[in-house]
């Protein structure tokens, strides 16, 4: 008998790209019905994005295993997350890394998420509140950077803060009617590249 995150591993990510097999491990493994509203528990592993408190979405799993996948987690990196919202991508990367920073601007999602990974056990990941799109100085630079709202441009301070050989993805807005393009940036030799990755619809990343 397979577990429902197990079926969601096969049946939703498997076949659309995602080969990383320590993605699809911590996947089936991490309670994703713990970071969903009690009244959408039993929608938990549906292949979609899921509404949280303060307007706020879950991303579909689909799309956390393809950004996870993208950064390339290792077990030595350190990541920021920009968007806890419900803690469910920081598990993820907390799972792969040996320490994630997750910043969120809505405090009441930010202490929801906290309480969640408390309670799951997530030691190495921590919830700040602020500003995303400034990053986390503090604890920088970042071998991982995964921005889970959509910029209107790349934030400066994020592109400053990723380590040599680092790896960031984030959805860039490039007009208000149409998907955002999810893009790979790699810091190497200081020089900054990016490539496109694929298109999607993520809540915009609100700065200030
Ligand atoms: N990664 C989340 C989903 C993120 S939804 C999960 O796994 O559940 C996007 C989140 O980004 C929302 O919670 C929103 O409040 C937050 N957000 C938007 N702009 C932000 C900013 N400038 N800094 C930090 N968080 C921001």
């Amino acid at each position: 008998m397979s577990t429902p995150a197990e079926k969601m591993v096969v049946e939703q990510l498997v076949p659309h790209g995602v080969t990383d097999e320590r993605v699809l491990k911590v996947m089936s493994e991490i309670p994703r019905e713990e970071f969903v509203l009690p009244k959408l528990r039993r929608h938990a592993y549906e292949d979609r994005a899921l509404a949280i408190d303060c307007g706020q979405t879950i991303s579909q799993p689909l799309v956390v295993a393809l950004m996870t996948q993208a950064v390339a987690p290792k077990p030595d990196d350190i990541a920021l997350e920009v968007g806890a919202g419900s803690g469910y991508q920081a598990a993820v990367l907390g799972r792969l890394c040996r320490k994630v920073i997750t910043v969120e601007r809505e405090p009441a999602l930010a202490e929801h998420a906290a309480a969640t990974l408390q309670r799951l056990g997530f030691t190495n990941v921590e919830v700040a509140v602020g500003d995303g799109s400034l990053g986390w100085p503090a604890e920088g630079p970042y071998d991982v950077i995964l921005v889970a709202a959509a910029a209107r441009g790349v934030p400066p301070a994020l592109v400053d803060q990723l380590a040599e050989g680092g790896r960031m993805v984030i959805p860039v807005a490039v007009s208000s009617d149409e998907p955002q393009d999810l893009r790979l940036y790699q810091k190497h030799g200081g020089e900054v590249t990016f490539r496109s990755l694929f298109p999607v619809l993520f809540v915009p990343l609100r700065t200030g």
